[in-house]
């Protein structure tokens, strides 16, 4: 479609990898005269998703890998609405933002309305819990930096209790963890895992060592992180296996209760701590806030230019949409890598409505997938015409283009100055503070 020059408000909702890079970009580019630039986000800071399995097992202290909203929007030019979305009125063209609360009940905003001329959803995605019974009463999720801190919790209090059990019962005290989903996030989490334990000891829990955790991850497919070759896959599983991570294939898991976990063979696995992360879906509830067509996930289905299929005015990107590009055979993956080229494409789509230009289809440039198995290993594989199409690699050289993933983060959402300085300071940072945070 081809649009009039805009002098607008653009409301995006979600300041994750997608939305946090889109208000910086979008504002440095316009600044506040020519374009209202509003970011509505419950949390008052930003941390990087990808980050939270080392949150969850003590390996990272989120306070210091985090982005406050309020100075970031000061400095790059857009209002930061501290809301969640609650409902979407296209007729209107206004979103209304949910009620906020302090810690103690009390209410702090109530509900909002904010116009929009244009309107950018990123608000990301959930665990996909497949309806399983009691999945959302006892498993634990890492969606969010309040669910890896929880997580982290309750580990610690877990740890403590069987370190204590030690002196009763001798050996046998034991902390089974369970982790469903042998995707990037579950795998990943259970390297995090052995390398928090290993080093308790040295943390004041005299007794507590490996052998006090029973570790084991559950897939339902036939191989671990199915989005990388078979090869990759069983180099994965052979490191989890080494560092005595007990990794179950075709094991499908039919409930979870208070303090074990089902499976569809029989088998009951005894399990004092679930996490559950088999999979992406939409926000629950996203029906009741928009009537934007939704796809069997529960995410946003769009047009390859990002918009809408129902409204060209409405723009979704990242993990909370549903992208079909022509002639491919599944979905843009939900990844941060998509994130980030999302929202650099939403920079060029406002670029092209302010000249009166077409807009463009969505290209995704698939860079590959790495995995990082803590300290132990970095795997995976690179894509591009630099490596000549496919590559896999390992290694230091892996470790570092994981760590680089990160860091192009940190320059999109902060800019190469303030940016190179941030990395530069979490590098001296590493080196002055404790390996885990534990508490
Ligand atoms: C543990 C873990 C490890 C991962 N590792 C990798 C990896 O190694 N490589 C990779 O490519 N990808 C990885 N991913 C996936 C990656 O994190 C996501 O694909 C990426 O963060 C998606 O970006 P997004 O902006 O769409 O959503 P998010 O980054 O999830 O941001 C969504 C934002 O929307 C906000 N929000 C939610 N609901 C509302 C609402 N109602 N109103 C307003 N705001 C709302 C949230 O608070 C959040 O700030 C990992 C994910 C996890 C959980």
């Amino acid at each position: 479609m081809t649009n009039k020059p805009l002098k607008t408000q653009i409301v995006v909702v979600g300041g994750g990898a997608a939305g946090l890079a889109l208000v910086r970009k979008l504002g440095a580019k316009y600044g506040r005269e020519k374009h209202d630039i509003i970011l509505i986000e419950p949390n008052r800071t930003h941390v990087w998703k990808p980050l939270l399995h080392e949150v969850a097992a003590g390996a990272l202290d989120a306070n210091a890998d985090e982005i406050g909203y309020g100075g970031h929007a000061a400095r790059w030019n857009y209002r930061f609405f501290p809301a969640a979305l609650e409902k979407i009125d296209r007729e209107r063209q206004m979103v209304r933002t949910a009620q906020v609360f302090d810690d103690d009940g009390e209410l702090i905003l109530d509900n909002h309305e904010i116009r929009y001329d244009y309107l950018v959803l990123a608000m990301g995605g959930v665990s996909n819990d497949f309806g399983t019974p009691g999945v959302r009463e006892h498993a634990m999720f890492l969606d969010s930096r309040a669910e890896a801190d929880r997580f982290r919790n309750k580990l610690l209090g877990q740890c403590l209790r069987v370190d204590a059990l030690h002196d009763l019962e001798g050996k046998d005290a034991n902390l089974p963890i369970c982790i469903i989903g042998g995707g990037a996030t579950g795998v990943e989490l259970s390297a995090e895992l052995v390398n928090s334990v290993r080093a308790l000891r040295s943390y004041g829990l005299e007794r507590f060592d490996q052998d006090a955790m029973t570790l084991t991850l559950l897939e339902a497919g036939p191989r671990l992180v199915p989005a990388l070759s078979e090869e990759i896959s069983e180099n994965v599983r052979d490191e989890l296996v080494d560092l005595g991570v007990d990794v179950r294939l075709e094991a499908m898991v039919s409930e979870v209760t208070e303090n074990s976990v089902k499976l569809k063979d029989g088998t009951e696995l005894p399990a004092a701590m679930v996490l559950w992360a088999a999979g992406v879906r939409g926000h629950h509830g996203l029906s009741e806030m928009t009537d934007l067509e939704l796809s069997r996930s529960g995410t946003i289905v769009v047009e390859p230019t990002l918009q809408t299929k129902n409204d060209p005015r409405i723009f979704a990107m990242g993990d909370c949409c549903f992208c079909m590009l022509p002639g491919a055979e599944r979905p843009v993956p939900p990844r941060a890598q998509t994130a980030h080229q999302m929202a650099e494409h939403m920079v060029h789509q406002f670029d092209r409505l302010e000249k009166g230009q077409r807009l463009e289809p969505f290209v995704y440039d698939d860079k590959g997938s790495l995995i990082s198995l803590s300290r132990f290993e970095t795997l995976g594989s690179l894509m591009g015409n630099l490596v000549g199409g496919k590559m896999a690699i390992r290694g230091r050289f892996a470790r570092m283009a994981y760590m680089s993933l990160y860091r192009m983060h940190l320059l999109s959402v902060l800019g190469w100055w303030r940016g190179g300085l941030t990395i530069v300071g979490q590098f001296f940072g590493k080196v002055a503070k404790p390996r885990l945070k534990l508490h």
